[in-house]
């Protein structure tokens, strides 16, 4: 089953690894320098969730299934976890009931009520003589551990369904089948204990604190309003509100002083617990009950909770709570009403057979990212994996890209950023704050004639002339495309010096325009001898039109003349005949 209880917002995921590595048993696959949680791997613990940076993680959100059914006229119950009072500022449980049913709960009750049935029956195991080690199984990301990377442990998990379980049979025991249950705690694996094959159908939507502070702030009109009201005939914890902090299962279980303490040991952390699970797989400890709790401080520091208080804050107002809603009575109703109910519970081995990869494939994916001989393997753990064997496995597993060994690719990056400096054909000079050269590149050594050996850290003035550059620095201003000529050197070019503000240098890129002013020069000589020789052909031309255009001139007028004088003639000659 997909149970899709943390997903990866690709837009936001950056490519950083924090998640892979704050992952205890790495389940984060990343694919296209994009995080996946492999939900076949996870233990929901929900560090990646609280350690990424960019929030590109997120929780399944049950909110809109609770309102569905709230709509849709169920019955639903809400159970919320004894960590309640730590996050939301209320000073009695009825305070937190009457704000429940202001969002539309038809009625609230404390987890706790369910963590005391567990401890009853934690007593019933440690009587009959259940043989050690047992290993409490109230925190399911323990439990989740234990079935997938612990399975030789599995015998040793105490067969005790969790208080979640237990109290939502009990609430449905006394409701009715048909009322909704709906958790809230601070818990995203909750979400998907509620989805356990060996427990499917007793809790019916899971919420976590931060989803139900953010239907509170949603409703924030409707639950200011809210009357207290009487105290609800509702069943109450008797000891067990302290469940949320680590000890408070085997206090609540009355445990503490029927063992000698060597034999109980309790752990809080994931680091701790693992580390537990790994000496109780060796057979190296010989205690007889491990109350395990996966987060550091308990459930008060699960993943979803939405405070800023510190962890020993919200100690203080849990205890502070639990000291001010003392019960005197209730314990004998609680034991009457688990008397019905089934507080057991089965585990399966999830364990995924992950592919071994031979020697040889683990050095053949060492050796593609440069790491040839075992100095270069530096087990830096930036890419996430503790060491560059295990990111070898993982990406043999498919699990781990090659390219996310860090300072294999800024090497890389960095020795091909040298490769395009090294063989551009312009010249690059860096300088100090004081004009000293930082970095020559080998276009620039052979513009000037000189080598990067001789002049690194000596004044760019042994070199060039540096006012450009000292004006560049004065002003922090760039200087674009402008044309300067060396001609100690032969050179003209055109050179951009800018100020790079973070690190306080100057660099100049300087191109070499020597050819193309030649050339440019020589055109330049061509145009005016062409225009030149365009006028000398102009003014001749013009002298030719001249002596055309006056010949022209006279001979029109000596036809003129000649053609005036023959009509004279032949108008005479008409005049005579008539006279005639
Ligand atoms: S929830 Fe925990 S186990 Fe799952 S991927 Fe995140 S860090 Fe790993
Ligand atoms: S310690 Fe509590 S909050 Fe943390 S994972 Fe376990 S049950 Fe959930």
């Amino acid at each position: 089953m997909i149970l899709d209880v943390i997903s990866v917002s690709k837009a936001n995921c950056k490519n950083c690894y924090r998640c892979v590595r704050h992952c205890p048993v790495k389940a984060i696959k990343v694919v296209g320098g994009q995080a996946e949680v492999v939900d076949s791997l996870c233990i929901y613990c929900g560090r990646c969730v609280i350690e990424c940076p960019q929030n590109a993680k997120k929780i399944r959100n049950d909110l809109h299934a609770v309102k569905e059914f709230i709509n849709a006229g169920e019955k639903v119950v809400a159970s919320i976890a004894p960590s309640y009072p730590a996050v939301f500022d209320v000073t009695s449980p009825q305070e937190m009931f009457s704000i429940l049913k202001a969002l539309g709960f038809y009625g609230a009750e404390e987890t706790a009520v369910g963590a005391e049935m567990v401890s009853m029956e934690y007593q019933h195991l440690i009587k009959k003589g259940q043989k050690g080690p047992i290993i409490t199984t109230a925190c399911p990301v323990v439990k989740n551990l234990v079935e997938k990377y612990y399975p030789g442990l599995i015998r040793n998990l105490a067969p005790v369904v969790s208080p979640m379980v237990a109290h939502a049979r009990s609430l449905k025991q006394r409701y009715g089948l048909d009322i909704k249950v709906v958790f809230i705690g601070p818990c995203i694996a909750k979400k998907a204990e509620a989805l356990d094959r060996s427990v499917l159908g007793n809790v019916d939507a899971v919420l976590t604190f931060q989803e139900l502070a953010d239907w509170i702030d949603e409703k924030a009109s409707a639950v200011a309003g809210v009357d207290f009201g009487e105290r609800e005939n509702v069943l109450e914890p008797f000891i067990a509100r302290s469940y949320p902090l680590p000890g408070g299962l085997l206090k609540t279980s009355s445990m503490e002083d029927d063992l000698l303490s060597r034999e109980v040991v309790v752990v809080d952390g994931m680091e701790d617990c693992m580390e537990l699970l790994d000496a109780l797989e060796r057979g190296s400890v010989s205690g007889r009950l491990f109350e395990m709790m996966a987060c550091r401080g308990g459930c008060i520091n699960g993943p979803s909770m939405p405070c800023d208080s510190s962890l020993y804050e919200r100690r203080e107002r849990l205890l502070s709570f639990i000291e001010n809603n003392q019960q005197q009575q209730g314990y004998e109703d609680i034991k009457a009403s688990a008397a019905g109910i089934d507080l057991r519970r089965s585990f399966e081995p999830k364990a995924f057979k992950a592919p071994r990869p031979t020697e040889s494939e683990i050095r053949e994916i060492l050796a593609s990212i440069g790491k040839t001989t075992p100095e270069k393997e530096l087990n830096c753990g930036a890419c996430g994996y503790p060491s560059c064997r295990k990111k070898a496995e993982a990406v043999y597993r498919g699990m781990a890209e090659p390219d996310m060994c860090i300072p294999y690719m800024r090497s890389r990056a960095e020795s091909l950023a040298n490769l395009i400096i090294d063989h551009t054909p312009n010249g690059i000079i860096l300088v100090d704050s004081n004009l000293n050269i930082k970095e020559i590149n080998r276009a620039a050594e052979k513009m000037f004639g000189v080598e990067k050996e001789q002049v690194q850290g000596k004044p760019l003035s042994t070199v060039i002339d540096d006012r450009d550059f000292a004006w560049v620095l004065a002003n922090k201003t760039n200087l674009q495309d402008k044309k300067v000529n060396y001609p100690r050197n032969f050179l003209t070019t055109l050179q951009t010096i800018c100020y790079i503000e973070e690190e306080d240098l100057v660099l100049a890129i300087i191109q070499d325009i020597t050819e193309q002013e030649k050339q440019r020069m020589e055109l330049e000589r061509v145009r005016e001898e062409t225009l030149e020789k365009a006028q000398e052909v102009i003014n001749r031309q013009m002298r030719v039109a001249q002596e055309i255009a006056g010949l022209l001139g006279e001979t029109t007028a000596e036809s003129k003349m000649l053609l005036l004088k023959l009509i004279e003639l032949v108008k005479g000659r008409e005049e005579n005949e008539g006279l005639c």
